[in-house]
């Protein structure tokens, strides 16, 4: 070969990284509301329909509430926690699966104890996030199992945000 090719294999390395795959910030767009998340692409390639990313969520963390047209079809690889999907709420360990079908509002949140890491699969050229407007955000929070999972863990009661 007369160019340097890239290996076909990329080493893991320690701790969910990866030759040549450097952590990216989650959303390249301010305005969403997210915490403790970072985001690798794994697999992007102009000759592939798909991307893959791993995402790692620290404990406490979570991230964007949103929905879009394009899916995701995530692997749970490490950790525990709980997703919201549509209008439930599921917990998460090593190894589960989860559909994100179009046009659902989602939200992953790490567990207290433990990272939550997963690879996400999604459509290489994709529809931009739409955030809950006021209102689609009061409907979703007029279910009380919501609201606790919105308001994330220690936060049952009335207290919210900003607590340690
Ligand atoms: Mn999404």
């Amino acid at each position: 070969m007369s160019e340097a090719e890239p290996s076909p294999v990329r080493k893991s390395g320690p701790a969910f990284r990866w030759e040549g795959v450097e952590p990216r910030p989650y959303k390249d767009a301010g305005g969403a509301s997210f915490k403790a998340i970072s985001r690798q692409t794994l697999f992007s390639d102009s000759r592939l329909a798909g991307e893959l990313r791993y995402f790692e969520i620290q404990p406490g963390g979570y991230s964007t509430l949103e929905r879009h047209q394009h899916m995701h079809a995530v692997m749970v690889l490490r950790g525990e926690g709980e997703c919201l999907v549509g209008e439930r709420i599921h917990a998460l360990c090593a190894q589960d699966l989860v559909t994100i079908p179009p046009w659902t509002w989602h939200q992953f949140r790490a567990g207290e104890a433990t990272p939550l890491g997963f690879l996400c699969l999604v459509n290489a050229g994709r529809d931009r996030p739409q955030l809950p407007n006021g209102e689609e955000l009061a409907a979703l929070r007029a279910r009380p199992d919501i609201a606790a999972f919105l308001d994330g863990p220690g936060s049952a009661g009335p207290v919210k945000k900003g607590r340690p």
